[in-house]
């Protein structure tokens, strides 16, 4: 007996039925929104990865050697390939840029709800553009497509590293006391922040005033503490220009400024922003994304990039645990012979009803009315069509509605007709 890798999943058709309804809301939303599907292969040059976050990131991928000795890995995000693509192909078109993706991810990750080995996330990349419309709309369309593909309670938190930066300026944070407590911060640990920067000799009201900011969701209060300083009041008016944008012209009610928000990738600049699921407990995050800076790094001008990454498998779940109704798709006809020597016509009725989009399946075992009548409920057929000699010898086939129960006799010529209604 062979066992499916620890973390991989496989999906029943119940399963990718729900997985293929939601996918096609998400696509559709994004399409919307003027983006356009792009797509990249599934490993990747080692190096892209490690450019920016470093070997330490290896421990969290699949890497391996090919035959021919290089360094590859399965992709373990997609924003680094597809901005990859953009420098490599896609530079010279028309800017803004907007381009989305769905694609398979792998991760060396603790197996758990909602955490997978391989997992599926949809993402976009806006590129040529930061201006707090498009910023806005980034935020928006991430929302849209969770509110469109039915998760109910949803919590937008949004932040700004840059500010997040002014603010350790201003109680003079070294970089290594900053890189130490910045993981802390994205965990909001910070009984954890107090002891590390009591251990790094700040007064303990500064330590809580900062640990106050952190929490904030109150801009006014940040405001006040970054007064004096030019940048931080320009880029405070262009955080309040998004989130005004975000509550009138995108009605998005439920959020929180977070400043404490800090992305775990390293190449986030400038507003982040991640939309929580609270139905799902400890993996809530179902979407995280912001403005970053990549293009420059892997050899491309410099033009602004923002975009995010949606995880697809935590939807799920989340939609799963508000119990949402799934639309199972219906076949709509299921047809049956009633005997052998009407099998040519059963089949010319299948192909009728199929070019005219109909979707038809039909008796390949060639089994008796009773057990194939059951077999077409069992597959969700919406209609059977029993053919028999009576019928054909009017032109015609007996229709039975499978919910109902009801059947008429319909001429083979209003068929088509009628299923197109
Ligand atoms: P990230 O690229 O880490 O910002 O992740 C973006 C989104 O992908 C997260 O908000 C999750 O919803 C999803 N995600 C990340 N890692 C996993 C995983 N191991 N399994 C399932 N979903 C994941």
């Amino acid at each position: 007996m062979f066992q499916i890798p620890r973390g991989t999943r496989d999906f029943t058709k119940k399963e990718m039925q729900k997985r293929k309804y939601v996918e096609n809301i998400i696509r559709s939303t994004f399409i919307s929104f003027g983006y356009n599907e792009i797509q990249t292969p599934t490993f990747e040059n080692l190096e892209l990865f490690t450019a920016k976050s470093g070997d330490k990131i290896i421990e969290e991928l699949y890497s391996f050697k090919d035959k021919g000795g290089r360094d590859l890995a399965l992709r373990p995000e997609l924003t680094a390939p597809v901005i990859r693509f953009y420098v490599e192909k896609l530079q010279m078109e028309p800017k803004p840029l907007k381009l989305f993706y769905f694609g398979n991810c792998y991760r060396y990750d603790r197996p758990q709800k909602g955490r997978y080995r391989e997992f599926t996330q949809a993402g976009c990349e806006l590129i040529g553009t930061n201006t707090p419309e498009a910023i806005a709309e980034l935020i928006a369309l991430a929302y849209t497509i969770l509110k469109n593909a039915g998760v109910k309670k949803l919590v937008l938190n949004i932040g700004n590293l840059n500010i997040l930066s002014l603010i350790f300026k201003k109680f003079k944070l070294p970089k290594e006391q900053q890189t130490y407590i910045t993981p802390l911060i994205d965990k909001s640990k910070y009984d954890e922040i107090f002891d590390a920067l009591k251990d790094f000799k700040i007064k303990s009201e500064d330590i809580n005033l900062l640990i106050d900011l952190l929490q904030t969701k109150n801009i006014s209060e940040i405001k006040d503490f970054i007064i004096d300083d030019e940048k931080g009041k320009e880029e405070l008016e262009r955080f309040e220009k998004i989130i005004g944008l975000l509550i009138n012209a995108y009605e998005i009610e439920n959020y929180n400024i977070k400043i404490g928000i800090v992305r775990s990738l390293d190449y986030y600049k400038g507003v982040v922003f991640e939309i929580d699921a609270p139905s799902l407990g400890a993996e809530k995050q179902l979407c995280g994304g912001g403005s970053y800076e990549l293009v420059s790094l892997f050899g491309g001008r410099d033009t602004p990039t923002a975009g995010f990454a949606l995880g697809f498998d935590r939807t799920i779940v989340a939609l799963e645990s508000e119990n949402y109704k799934f639309e199972t798709p219906k076949l709509d006809v299921y047809v049956i012979p009633l005997d052998s020597n009407l099998i040519e016509k059963a089949l010319e009725i299948v192909q009728l009803l199929r070019k005219n989009k109909v979707s038809v399946d039909w008796d390949l075992l060639k089994r008796g009315v009773s057990k194939s009548l059951k077999y077409a409920s069992s597959i969700n057929a919406k209609h059977a069509i029993l053919i028999g000699q009576n019928e054909i010898k009017q032109n015609s086939i007996t229709l039975k509605d499978l919910k109902t129960g009801k059947q008429k006799l319909v001429k083979i010529n209003d068929l088509v007709e009628l299923f197109m209604k």
